[in-house]
């Protein structure tokens, strides 16, 4: 079956067809770990967590790329006004980046380069640009891109270049798109960079921004790769900026297919750290919202269409989640014996195609889940006549599990979930003030607990921690 995705560069819906025969390189711009992610830019990483799984879905092998920018403008800054060293500092951002990932049942990519495992790569890069005629040395030291020198710049976002002046520079690392300019691959290091700074041919100083993502997905993928993805923000600069500097270096077309995902919105402004508008995972989970729950809201919108965020609709996929979970464990207690008919294999391999066809169109979710619904409401009206068997059920629920290759929310199996360190914490010291009859203490914590959406029950076996649904 094929795999259609939607080309940034030629805005057009085009079949994937990868350099390699089943295999699918991938790049995807990781975190600025410089703070903790909010569910803005987790809309991009589950972006790419439903593109992987999809691939995978497809029977390709994904080798993907996410790096972790931990030196630039504002990890220095941050790091700083921390009064700790950049390494410190960033550490703690990409610890919880990974637990956040986990928490959201994103899959691990192969590769996570760090900026700052891979200064000689960019420096080398750099050398190529100056050798090749792209690159220049400004009067402070730092050597600037000449977007004058490569033709084609500006054919991502669609820039036309004819009435642009030439010349005109910009060191900061993000800049809009009418501020187009000659841009940053090496910074001088000057006083506000306190102590980050790495030795090169051109003095002390930084890499820019664009020029990690060119050398590090050229490191793990090659010159040349299938996919690269990210928000669309990250188009301009950041994107047209990798493109200049991979393209002249290398002298081939650096990306085959480029995927960008709309914003996560509130109120009708993109979820940002700088408006303050954002929640971050720890805010949601506050909250009660698990990780299945939010990561449904987050994939549940087509990624190129904007995606507004409530509470409402936080509400909704509680519900959602849990008649799923409903219904798995009514057909988990089927009991009737026979054989599974030719019309029951007929109704799964139908829906089957449904959302394969449908992810497989450019990852169209909602037409993907419509066949989830279908399946379910078909399952269930069979159930109420009494017409399905259990080696049926047992199929239904295979398929489920199928869909959930690519979803990664459905819980088939009814695992319990993982109780929190913090929880487990909270439930010892209830048990101890109980135990020395500290009894106001113990309701304290009881309730405390239940505000974070935990009961104990007694059991015969001592206290047990239940999840409130
Ligand atoms: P940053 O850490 O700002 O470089 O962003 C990391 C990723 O999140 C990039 O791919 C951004 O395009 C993406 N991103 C940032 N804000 C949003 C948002 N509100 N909605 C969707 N993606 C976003
Ligand atoms: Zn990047």
């Amino acid at each position: 079956m094929p795999l259609y995705f939607f080309n940034t560069m030629n805005r057009s819906r085009e079949e994937f067809r990868p350099l390699k025969e089943n295999e699918a390189g991938m790049y995807t711009c990781g975190p600025t770990v410089y703070n903790f992610a909010h569910i803005g830019n987790f809309r991009a990483y589950i972006f790419e967590d439903l593109l992987r799984r999809t691939l995978k879905y497809f029977g390709y092998k994904v080798i993907q790329v996410m790096n972790l920018t931990d030196v630039d403008d504002k990890t220095i800054r941050d790091s700083q006004k921390a009064g700790i060293s950049l390494n410190e500092y960033t550490a703690k951002y990409k610890k919880a980046f990974f637990e956040d990932l986990a928490f959201l049942n994103v899959e691990p990519a192969e590769h996570y380069p760090a900026a700052t495992d891979h200064i000689p790569e960019m420096i080398k890069l750099i050398q190529m640009l100056q050798e090749k005629g792209f690159a220049y040395k400004a009067e402070d030291g730092s050597i600037y891109y000449s977007i004058a020198k490569f033709p084609e710049y500006g054919k991502l976002a669609k820039i036309d270049m004819e009435n642009q002046k030439s010349g005109v520079r910009v060191k900061t690392d993000e800049y809009a798109k009418d501020a187009v300019a000659d841009f940053a691959l090496w910074k001088a290091w000057d006083e506000k960079d306190g102590d980050v700074a790495w030795e090169s041919p051109w003095g002390k100083g930084r890499p820019g921004w664009h020029i990690e993502c060119s050398a590090m997905s050229m490191k793990y993928l090659g010159n040349t790769f299938d996919i690269h993805t990210g928000g669309i923000d990250n188009m301009f600069p950041h994107h047209e900026d990798e493109i200049a500097q991979s393209e002249a270096a290398n002298g081939c077309r650096y990306v085959n297919y480029w995927l960008h995902c709309a914003h996560l919105i509130v109120n009708g402004e993109k979820m940002s750290k700088s408006l303050g508008n954002f929640f971050t995972l720890k805010d949601l989970k506050e909250k009660n919202f698990t990780g299945p729950e939010i990561r449904w809201i987050l994939l549940s919108a087509h990624y190129r269409k904007k995606l507004n965020f409530t509470f409402e609709d936080c509400e909704k996929a509680k519900a959602l989640l849990k008649k799923f979970a409903d219904f798995f464990l009514r057909l988990k207690t089927v009991e009737k014996a026979g054989k599974i008919s030719d019309k029951m294999s007929e109704i799964v391999k139908s829906a089957q195609n449904s959302f394969k066809d449908a992810i497989g169109d450019d990852l169209n979710i909602s037409e993907a889940v419509a066949a989830l619904f279908g399946l379910e409401r078909e399952a269930n009206k069979l159930m109420d006549s009494g017409e399905i068997t259990k080696e049926e059920a047992s199929l239904i629920l295979e398929q489920f599990k199928d869909f959930d290759k690519v979803l990664g929310v459905l819980n088939v199996d009814g695992q319990e979930e993982k109780i929190p360190e913090e929880i487990e914490e909270l439930a010892g010291r209830r048990q101890a003030a109980r135990k020395s009859k500290n009894f106001a203490e113990a309701d304290a914590i009881r309730d405390e607990l239940k505000r974070k959406g935990w009961v104990l029950e007694d059991t015969a076996k001592g206290p047990r921690l239940k999840k409130i649904s």
